[in-house]
């Protein structure tokens, strides 16, 4: 680590950002990496390519170059590939990385190795990138654990991106000791082989191939050094043996249980009720200062009038939130919620009461009594699902975005309208049910929250975001009205100094990993990793209904 940070302090090129991406690690890393005067971000990704992608988002330069903790870097790589891309403009570069002879019999069949694919075509991966290609091709693929290096050099190679060579070179000294290092770190990573295939069909099984045309271009060296070349033929049965274990199990297991990127950190959606004008003038300015975005839900009949005595928010407050980034969802039309059982309400209870916190649970039971004797509901489910399309095209219509989140009016649902809301073009729903959503059971159409009322306190809601960070669970968060005091005692008010001190902890507990994301970019997110695209997003206008 020092060495890599030396190497990167001695370049000949100066005005360079350095970021250390750290994984609690137990060594004195944070210490040696603010001593070379490093900015350091500690994450619990688990996976190096979300720890890569989560670096480059951090950078404020034009290019990134990306180098792993045990290599040492040459002086002129970064100037002699500044150079490259600004004079003959190329998007990225590759810098060829050899190995350190010294450490070990291993690490001089792995030089022997890397060394033929010094002018290769096939086995070679770019590590210095134009920021903005970075951005482009969407990073590294965060569900590979082995050849994502590989992986994004094939894409920009598809997308038709320059990229070009340097003299100077990477070294890399962190090679295995002993064969049985080669084979633990192999196994490992031929659990993902399947899925690095799968995303890379020829370019990549070419690429996994154990002869390569690189090695029979340089016949001559392993004839030269026939001892070396013994060590390397064992060398790669033992890499392929052992992948070929990983891979297999990953088969018979199912590589999603084994493999989760997506679970490997805790999400945090930010939710806001209804909009009052009043929070949003509150809350726009903090959220843009940590840029954090969160997902606003309202009722369209009630744009710039007032809603259960308070102004709701006007149409340029919304077009504020729209330029801002944040996401704009359906609460309804009319904001009449729609009209359950007994046995619904029940049902609706149990879980509320086994997923709210001890200190919540009497607060909870109140509400839900006085929500059975709300007068105004609907009964009419094709009124019901009329009203939920209106405020859809509105939305879309007026502020030309997609609007696929939707809360319920009051949070409250039932079945009939649960299996509706998919095939109205909505990907995901938000009802007031208290809990978390675990992503191996996730009920998209019936997420659970945790909100704030006038008796929540910060310190109570970091317990929530702890939680949903150590287990690996989305937690959903409900305001309503942010504001300065509450004078008439209303039951869903925070305050502006409490919401600002849980965003500034949100925002500690973003550099160690935590995800802040709108509902719908969770709900993109999953459907990719889950491989379930039946959720067919499209304008409202189009939709046939039943
Ligand atoms: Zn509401």
């Amino acid at each position: 680590m020092a060495k890599c940070l030396r190497s990167i302090k001695n370049q000949t090129y100066k005005n360079i950002e350095t970021i250390v991406v750290d994984r609690f690690s137990k060594d004195k890393t944070v210490e040696i990496a603010k001593s070379y005067g490093a900015k350091v971000f500690v994450t619990n990704a688990r996976e190096r390519s979300v720890q890569k992608n989560f670096g480059v988002k951090q950078s404020i330069g034009k290019y990134a170059y990306i180098v792993d903790s045990d290599f040492i870097v040459e002086p002129e790589v970064i100037e002699e590939a500044v150079k490259k891309c600004e004079n003959e403009n190329y998007d990225a570069i590759c810098i060829h990385n050899t190995s350190d002879p010294t450490i070990s019999f291993w690490s001089k069949v792995k030089k022997l190795e890397r060394d033929c694919y010094k002018d290769d075509e096939l086995n070679v991966a770019a590590r210095f990138f134009r920021k903005e290609v970075f951005g482009a091709i969407g990073g590294f693929n965060e569900s590979l654990v082995a050849g994502e290096d590989y992986d994004l050099h094939n894409r920009l190679l598809e997308k038709g991106f320059r990229i070009g060579r340097i003299k100077a070179q990477e070294i890399h000294i962190g090679e295995p000791k002993t064969i049985w290092e080669i084979a633990r770190k192999h196994y490992y990573y031929g659990k993902t082989i399947g899925e690095f295939i799968k995303k890379n069909p020829r370019r990549g099984m070419k690429q996994l191939s154990p002869i390569r045309p690189a090695f029979i271009r340089h016949w001559k060296k392993f004839v030269r050094h026939p001892i070396l070349s013994l060590g390397f033929i064992i060398y790669q049965f033992v890499r392929y043996f052992s992948a070929g274990l990983g891979f297999l199990e990953s088969v018979t297991r199912g590589r999603k249980e084994m493999h989760t990127p997506f679970y490997s950190q805790g999400i945090v959606t930010l939710t806001f009720d209804d909009c009052y004008e009043e929070t949003i003038n509150n809350v726009i300015s903090i959220l843009s200062k940590y840029k954090m975005k969160a997902t606003f839900y309202f009722p369209t009949s009630f744009i710039g009038k007032k809603f259960e005595g308070r102004k709701l928010v006007s149409e340029n407050g919304i077009k504020k939130l729209v330029k801002k980034g944040h996401e704009i969802a359906s609460h309804s039309h009319s904001h009449i919620p729609v009209s359950i059982t007994l046995l619904d309400n029940i049902h609706r209870f149990m879980i509320s009461f086994l997923g709210s916190e001890s200190e919540n649970k009497l607060n909870f039971l109140r509400r839900s009594i006085k929500f059975f004797f709300k007068k105004n509901q609907m009964k009419n489910v094709e009124q019901y699902i009329n009203d939920i399309l209106k405020s859809k095209t509105t939305i879309e219509k007026r502020y030309r975005v997609n609007c696929v989140s939707f809360a319920f009016p009051d949070g409250v649902y039932n079945n009939k309208v649960l299996n509706i809301l998919q095939r109205l073009g909505f990907t995901s729903a938000r009802t007031s049910d208290i809990g978390y959503n675990h992503f191996k059971k996730l009920k998209p159409y019936a997420l659970k929250v945790q909100s704030w009322d006038k008796c929540t306190t910060p310190e109570m809601a970091e317990k929530w975001v702890k939680k949903a960070y150590r287990k690996k669970l989305w937690l959903i968060e409900v305001f309503h009205l942010v504001g300065r005091e509450n004078n008439d005692n209303y039951e869903y008010f925070t305050s502006i100094y409490h919401f600002k001190k849980h965003i500034e902890f949100l925002n500690k507990m973003k550099t160690r990993g935590l995800w802040i994301l709108p509902q719908k970019e969770v709900m993109e997110i999953f459907s990719e990793i889950s491989g379930k695209k039946e959720v067919v997003v499209s304008p409202a206008s189009k939709l046939v209904r039943k």
